[in-house]
């Protein structure tokens, strides 16, 4: 994964992989380590495979067994060598090996939390929000997160989609002008061919009324080595494509995560994160602190921190809303802006996304509001004496603007 341009600062230049590699795949030559498709082949499977490679907890082998109907195991190797073999709490290892807990269905805990399939008029869109649509274009993943609340989809079934879905797919957008902006997800999009993601790209391209692209993936922090030049030149020509992924804890920000992120960024691509919320796993101020500040350095801008959603064997990773709340006032005004994520609720169902936040008011006048800043202080702000917000210019701007 050669880059031509220095990293940023501050990155450790060793494989984070390297020590874990040398124990688990001793047989993995450098251009099998550095291929991509090597990685897919070698992904471990099932119990038999596991057991190989990481001594499981009872609890774990368990919970293998019983969720083997409910969703499919899988991990790259690459992720595999990050994973902690001695600690059953190692965040990689959380998110990626199951437990017993997961193979209990609660009560109010929905198959389909965000209710995209009540509004999914193509096998491939989903339609909720008035000027953006999701693309499910495939059901595969590099590792199967088992916090995966797309599990209905990623559990196996579904596949890639074929030509004629794809192509009513991308007619639906055509058909639809108000669609801005299209979120293309499954699946992990990254893992298509090249050939195949621009039979997607291209025609969205071609329609006048889609403004921008999103392409959700995990690979930049499961299969880091999927990013390559070819994959980033692509997804240049077909700009704006802004890449959404997906990193919960600090430990997967490796310097191949960062070369991954680094060179989606040089090539003119930026990369949002969206993590989720986890129950000892990340549930913590300082970790999801230490998570934004290690994103910033690799150019990556922390957006999203989502509560986990309703879904089906996820109990035990969700936390109290209060949690969030608190993290988030741990973290605003005790570090820059630009690491404080939005908390967000896709609230079960499908109402959408709402945030949430500290409360930093005290009192509400008519003519000034007390606020309480990040330290506790008290501080007065008045409303101003005019209050007529109309834009008398926006009618003329409407009139002449630009392109
Ligand atoms: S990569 Fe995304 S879609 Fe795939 S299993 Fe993980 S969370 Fe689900």
């Amino acid at each position: 994964m050669s880059s031509s341009l220095p990293p940023s600062k501050g990155t450790p230049a060793r494989p984070a992989s390297q020590a874990g590699r040398a124990v688990l795949f001793p047989e993995a030559t450098d251009a099998q380590w550095a291929d991509w498709r090597w990685h897919q082949r070698n992904a471990v499977r099932n119990l038999a495979q596991l057991e190989k490679v990481i001594p499981l907890t009872p609890d774990e082998r368990a919970g293998v067994q019983e969720t083997s109907s409910l969703f499919r195991v899988g991990i790259s190797p690459y992720y595999l060598s990050l994973i902690d073999r001695d600690h059953p709490l190692c965040p990689i290892r959380m998110q990626s090996i199951p437990v017993r807990a997961e193979a209990r269905v609660r009560p109010g805990e929905l198959e389909d939390p965000l209710g995209e399939d009540k509004t999914r008029p193509e096998e491939a869109i989903v339609h909720k929000y008035p000027d953006r649509v999701l693309f499910l274009a495939l059901d595969t993943c590099s590792v199967y997160c088992r916090h995966c609340t797309r599990r209905r989809i990623t559990k196996g079934g579904e596949a890639e989609l074929s030509k004629e879905q794809m192509r009513r797919g991308i007619e639906y957008i055509r058909q639809h002008p108000e669609v801005r902006d299209v979120l293309i997800s499954g699946g992990d999009p990254f893992l298509l061919t090249e050939e195949r993601l621009e039979e997607l790209l291209a025609p969205l391209y071609d329609i006048p009324h889609v403004e921008m692209v999103r392409i959700g993936t995990r690979v930049p922090v499961c299969l880091p080595m999927r990013v390559t030049d070819s994959l980033a030149r692509l997804l240049r020509r077909y700009a704006p494509v802004y890449v959404v992924t997906h990193f919960n804890h600090p430990k997967e920000v490796t310097p191949e995560a960062r070369e991954a992120c680094e060179r989606l960024v040089d090539h003119g691509v930026p990369v949002e994160n969206q993590a989720v919320l986890m129950r000892r796993l990340n549930s913590d101020a300082r970790i999801i602190q230490e998570l934004s500040h290690a994103l910033l350095r690799i150019r990556v801008r922390p957006y999203y921190l989502h509560q986990m959603d309703v879904a089906q064997g996820c109990e035990h990773l969700r936390t109290p809303l209060a949690k969030g709340v608190e993290i988030l006032q741990q973290l605003r005004g005790h570090t820059s802006g630009l690491a404080v994520p939005h908390l967000a609720v896709d609230l079960p169902g499908g109402g959408g996304k709402v945030t949430l936040q500290p409360d930093y008011v005290v009192e509400r006048g008519t003519h000034d509001t007390v606020f309480r800043n990040y330290k506790g202080e008290r501080y007065v702000y008045p409303e101003p004496e005019e209050l007529d917000c109309s834009c008398p210019y926006d009618a003329v701007w409407r009139e002449r603007r630009w392109g």
